[in-house]
């Protein structure tokens, strides 16, 4: 993913899916989905918190254990092996650069990497809760809760890598539209480039945007409220009746410019992809090559019909609602 300039977005990643050595038995988990999808288009930086950690390639494995002073993650075959301190301070040690990444792709399962779903061991049962998350990981998550974050086997499914990306792609431009500072216009125009975005993954979250970043108040509160109620309404997959929404809304700003042959062509181009009978590219492209002749400024910085590469072919290769 590159932004307009061509700077790659920075996107943190577990080192093993990159393919290095660095598992606890020296192997390592290369995710070539992501290498072809993601690698293509954002700067994947990798990072091992185990080995940053100083455990060493080979290691002794570790699981995350209940314990009574919470979970920690212990040696399996050596339980007095205890690298819970370790795991978290390498996560703080980290901040600065977690700081400046745009999204971050973990290894599943992991008692340091995983975000979800880990497997929690209690000494008094035989089978572990999968309700655990990954040390390292719970650091991240919650020193940047505005951060797009996934784990590798979620990305295989084309619609969360679509959100992902696009995800990704808002947290850059909003990191972008502040680095020179937050005032009442960067908000305001922030979101009248993202409204249309936002309309697609969350009807009433685009509206109570809208109202925030329009509201009275000290700036600095108020980006912090609308950033994280943008990063949250982006969760929501985007959905194809809200995308027809979008589109008929986009229609509207060439009411006066069609003719009528062309506005029913149109029509039945946004009828046939509600139906599912045409991909979302298809609308896209009709309205892109009307705004070619009648431009529009709203529509032209909007970045719904005009998304950076990496966003677009995410969006392209997702199958089902999100495209
Ligand atoms: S700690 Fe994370 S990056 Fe390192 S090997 Fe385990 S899952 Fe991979």
């Amino acid at each position: 993913m590159n932004d307009a300039t061509g700077t790659p977005i920075p996107v943190g990643i577990s080192s093993c899916l990159l393919g290095e050595a660095v598992r606890y038995d020296g192997g390592h988990k290369r995710n070539d989905h992501l290498r072809e999808t993601l690698g293509r288009y954002c700067d994947l930086q990798p990072f091992c918190p185990e080995v940053a950690a100083g455990l060493g390639v080979p290691r002794p494995a570790v699981r995350l254990v209940q314990t009574h002073t919470g979970v920690r993650a212990l040696g399996v075959q050596n339980p007095s092996l205890d690298v819970t301190a370790r795991l978290q301070a390498t996560a703080e040690a980290q901040r600065r650069w977690h700081e400046s990444l745009c999204g971050y792709v973990l290894k599943k399962d992991s008692p340091s990497c995983g975000m979800a779903r880990v497997r929690r061991y209690h000494p008094d049962r035989e089978q572990p809760e999968r309700d655990g998350v990954g040390l390292y990981a719970e650091r991240l998550m919650a020193n940047f809760p505005l951060l797009p974050v996934e784990e590798e086997g979620r990305l295989t499914n084309p619609m969360l890598l679509a959100n992902f990306m696009r995800r990704v792609h808002v947290l850059w431009r909003w990191r972008q539209a502040t680095a020179g500072g937050l005032s009442r216009r960067v908000l305001t125009e922030f979101h009248a480039r993202h409204k249309l975005i936002l309309m697609s993954h969350h009807q009433d979250a685009a509206r109570a945007l809208g109202r925030l970043a329009a509201a009275e108040g000290a700036i600095e509160a108020l980006a912090d409220a609308y950033i994280r109620g943008v990063m949250d309404a982006l969760k929501s997959p985007a959905t194809r009746g809200n995308h027809v929404n979008v589109l008929q809304h986009i229609q509207g700003y060439l009411k006066r410019d069609l003719a009528s042959d062309d506005k029913a062509e149109l029509s039945d181009v946004i009828r046939r992809y509600h139906a599912g009978e045409l991909p979302l590219i298809v609308p896209v492209t009709l309205l892109q090559h009307h705004f070619r002749k009648a431009p529009d400024p709203f529509i032209a910085n909007s970045w719904y019909l005009y998304p950076y590469p990496g966003e677009l072919a995410a969006c392209l290769c997702a199958a089902g609602p999100e495209n």
